[in-house]
């Protein structure tokens, strides 16, 4: 499948001529029905499996062909695809998908104040009219390379990229990790100081944390640790700093307002703003290891071989549990190549960038090392946003602004570790997890190998629902819009990677790694379209908020409770 004609890469635009949109298009509405009407119940959006299927009859096309990319199903139904789950649609009122990709009008819509848009049963975002138009719109340009909070209903006026809410008036941010301790010490406890029992109680404890780690590398004091049970957890004392809240994904950080401070006012729409897409696939025999195309690790590799980055913090099988992904840092090809794959748990990948724990890797300064960060696109999310601001982050410190390349892996959802591995697969379904080789969500199935490839498991992923961790249901990401590169397997026949090149960063690492690829332009863009609208309109029904990519990117914790419920000083009753 490897081609000749290379695709030109525009610095700006899609290589894909003009009449192509690309992955980041969205297609007119008419188109979006006209094809939602084909679609049977459960839409087949693609994959890595034997080959591309055509979603339907409109949409058998050829590498040529330049249609608009459908962004949503449209459907009250499932993706059916890489993810195949029902449950939620099922339950939630239908909404119309295609809120998210609209065109932000500068010019404003019905303004409805920040927050106040869900209904108290956690439907449809009133801020979605019925064609699906965001109406809350109204875009401030974020300032270049650094975020801002912005001017919003109950934040008042614009303010300098260093202040936040609830930040006691005369902190400076500038070494929060002691500066902000000594202040407080000084000073009377402002009501609105946000701790860490706060984001227990909005996000832990409500079992809606997605396990990307954010938390604990925002954490100026290191008081956030990663317990047991996998999830985060208070190891100090907390300073009510409100870092862990602002820029948690399921708690004060408004994620999709980063996919536009990071990736520009178009980074919304469909399935983002890309500068162009492949399918691709590594030509080196360890290639059958990985989990596609080897995509993710062929670009590491390439990475590291030309000196561009000395690790890469990637995930690992633990040590004493089969199937329980680990953060790792790898600093070899060879320690890339031996954890290719995907394992369907969190590593709190953004918890592991601490250097300490990988000091015998490293000769160089911790200052002077340059890292690549592979993760499912919440974390990405979460280092974009704290790479945005320039206060201090405890230990994690040289680790979050050592990473220079982000990959997001495509997601529409991820899973409980004890509830997939222990419950669903080894209690449920006798499968002897020692023995099992690859796991692969494809087609709405979950596919389970053994170590000798023979598939030992076949099963409608819908069967395992309530093993997926709940605020995957809130996420929108499915393409990780804050990322340099996106790679995932829907929209690309077997054995190759869907590589989705987003930003100049992305390019570069794209360029150094094509020429050991086989590759040509991304097969079936729809699918991947598809696949991206249907996770919307999933997050539009979970989300208790209004999806509002134009609000101020910080939502404070006492409007979370006016939204979602919950105690309003959950620190109270700890302190
Ligand atoms: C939870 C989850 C859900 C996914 N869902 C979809 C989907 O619905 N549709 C789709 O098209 N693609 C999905 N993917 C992506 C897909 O499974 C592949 O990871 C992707 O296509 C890359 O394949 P590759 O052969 O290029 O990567 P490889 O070369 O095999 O490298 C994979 C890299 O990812 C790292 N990794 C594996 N698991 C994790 C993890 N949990 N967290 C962080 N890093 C990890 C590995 O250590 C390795 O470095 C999902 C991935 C994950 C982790
Ligand atoms: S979702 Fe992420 S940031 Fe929020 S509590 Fe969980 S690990 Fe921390
Ligand atoms: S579905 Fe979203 S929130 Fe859940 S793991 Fe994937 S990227 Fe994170």
């Amino acid at each position: 499948m490897a081609t000749e004609d290379e695709p030109e890469l525009a610095e700006d635009g899609p290589a894909l001529g003009s009449a192509d949109p690309g992955v980041g298009e969205e297609p007119a509405e008419a188109e979006v029905f006209a094809e939602s009407s084909h679609l049977p119940g459960v839409p087949d959006a693609g994959g890595s499996g034997t080959s591309v299927p055509p979603v339907s009859e409109q949409n058998d096309r050829t590498r040529s062909e330049t249609e608009p990319i459908p962004d949503q199903s449209g459907s009250g139904d499932s993706c059916g695809s890489n993810c195949g789950c029902k449950s939620n649609s099922e339950s939630s009122q239908p909404t119309n998908a295609s809120a998210a990709d609209s065109t932000a009008s500068t010019d404003g819509g019905r303004a409805i104040a920040d927050g106040a848009g869900a209904d108290a049963a956690g439907g449809t975002p009133t801020n979605v009219d019925e064609n699906g138009e965001l109406t809350n719109l109204t875009f401030t340009e974020p300032a270049e390379d650094k975020s801002q909070p912005l001017a919003g209903e109950g934040r008042g006026e614009a303010t300098d990229p260093t202040d936040r809410p609830n930040m006691p008036g005369d902190a400076k941010l500038d070494t929060p990790g002691y500066g902000i301790r000594a202040k407080m010490n000084d000073i009377e406890e402002p009501d609105d100081k946000t701790w860490f029992m706060e984001l227990d109680e909005g996000v832990i404890d409500a079992g809606r944390c997605i396990q990307c780690g954010t938390c604990v590398a925002a954490c100026p004091s290191d008081s956030i640790g990663i317990g047991d049970d996998g999830l985060p957890e208070l190891v100090k004392m907390c300073t009510g700093c409100s870092l862990c809240w602002d820029f948690c994904p399921r708690g004060g950080l408004r994620y999709e307002r980063q996919w536009k401070i990071t990736g520009g006012e178009d980074n919304v729409k469909g399935a983002g703003d890309p500068i162009t897409e492949f399918s691709a696939r590594v030509q080196d025999d360890w290639r059958h290891s990985s989990q596609d195309g080897g995509a993710v690790t062929g670009i590491l590799i390439r990475l590291m071989e030309a000196g561009e980055i000395d690790g890469a913090l990637i995930a690992t099988e633990s040590e004493e549990d089969p199937w329980k992904a680990d953060g790792f840092m790898a600093t070899s090809p060879e320690e890339l190549i031996e954890n290719t794959g995907t394992i369907y748990n969190q590593t709190m990948a953004l918890g592991h960038l601490d250097f300490s724990k990988w000091e015998d890797k490293f000769e160089k300064d911790w200052d002077d090392i340059s890292l690549a960060l592979v993760g499912t696109p919440c974390e990405i999310e979460g280092i974009r946003a704290l790479q945005d601001f320039e206060w201090e982050y405890g230990s994690q410190e040289e680790g979050v602004r050592a990473i220079d390349y982000t990959i997001a892996l495509m997601c529409t959802k991820n899973f409980n570790y004890q509830k997939l591995i222990g419950e669903q697969l080894q209690e449920k379904r006798d499968i002897d997890i020692d023995n099992v080789g690859k796991m692969d969500v494809l087609h709405g199935k979950l596919m389970v190998d053994d170590l000798e490839g023979n598939q030992i498991l076949e099963e409608d992923i819908e069967n395992f629902h309530d093993a997926a961790l709940k605020g995957c249901d809130e996420c929108a990401d499915f393409t990780g819009f804050c990322a340099d590169i996106t790679v995932g397997s829907v929209g690309s026949s077997d054995e190759y990677s869907s590589v989705i090149v987003r930003t100049e960063q992305g390019l570069d690492a794209w360029n150094l790694t094509k020429e050991v690829l086989d590759y040509h332009d991304l097969e079936d863009k729809s699918a991947v379209g598809k696949l991206q609208g249907w996770d919307k309109k999933k997050a539009f029904e979970s989300l208790k908020r209004p999806f509002d990519p134009d609000a101020p990117r910080f939502i404070d914790y006492t409007d979370h409770v006016e939204q979602y419920g919950g105690e309003l000083n959950p620190h109270e009753a700890d302190h």
